[in-house]
């Protein structure tokens, strides 16, 4: 995982997309917005109590920067779900200028010049490439969506579209680490042992990162083409907006990722 800056906007970038020269994707970081308060300042997501205003400018900034047009920009409507949509042209839009009447976790498209964005500030947010059916997706997986398997449920439906796992890649961005993550016992025990510490006190410590990591390379995707940014975010809330660090008052990051 690599820090880019592109027209002064951060982006944690991962190796295993950089490669391929059709794709522009990233991980926003706080820096480049125009919102304010715990929002300041590229705050993302319209859900979280920013200004709607400050995020349509943040939108339009990140956009620019990239190169997209931002009346084509996709969402996510997060909401815990193992819910997976295939973005069509009657979807472009769709969770941004047009709503979603129900939770939407997860978002594929094989469409040209359509971004995809996913949220996150502490959750684990996913982006795909399918090189051999030249499909991108964008997955939010939280405790719930780790639990509901969604990343593992996104490779199957790109594999369900005629993609070999083979040749399917996929970036983990920054989330909360072990290090940070501490859930309690009904939370943990929804996981295999393998992937939390136990702490004095009915805590645990659970990796996010890693269950989706194996979620993937479960379903075929081979381990290089599977990237983990290892970063946390809440140790790293000056860079990344953390909703543990900033007690439930952040602004949100942004997965987005766009085939050319
Ligand atoms: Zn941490």
């Amino acid at each position: 995982m690599c820090l880019s800056e592109i027209n002064g906007i951060h982006l944690n970038q991962s190796e295993v997309l950089l490669k391929f020269k059709s794709l522009v994707h990233g991980f926003t970081a706080r820096t480049g917005g125009v919102s304010e308060g715990e929002y300041k300042s590229l705050s993302l997501s319209p859900h979280r109590g920013d200004d709607i205003e400050c995020v349509r400018e943040n939108e339009k900034i990140l956009c620019k920067a990239l190169g997209f047009d931002h009346k084509r920009l996709t969402s996510t409507c997060q909401e815990h779900t193992d819910n997976i949509k295939i973005i069509e042209k009657e979807h472009i839009g769709y969770g941004i200028s047009s709503l979603w009447d129900e939770g939407v976790d997860g978002i594929i498209t094989q469409l040209k010049e359509v971004p995809l964005i996913c949220y996150s500030a502490d959750c684990v947010p996913i982006l795909f490439f399918a090189s051999d059916i030249e499909a991108i997706g964008a997955v939010h997986s939280g405790w719930r969506g780790t639990d509901k398997r969604i990343a593992e449920k996104t490779v199957k439906k790109i594999i369900d579209m005629g993609a070999d796992a083979r040749n399917i890649y996929a970036a983990i961005g920054p989330c909360i680490g072990i290090c940070c993550y501490e859930v309690s016992e009904d939370v943990a025990k929804n996981f295999e042992r393998v992937y939390y510490k136990e702490k004095t006190g009915g805590k645990y410590m659970l990796d996010l990162g890693k269950i989706n990591f194996d979620l993937i390379n479960k379903c075929g995707v081979p381990k290089d083409n599977i990237s983990l940014s290892g970063i946390c975010t809440k140790c790293r809330n000056d860079i990344f907006f953390s909703h543990r660090a900033q007690n439930g008052k952040s602004g949100t990051l942004g997965g987005i990722i766009c085939m050319r």
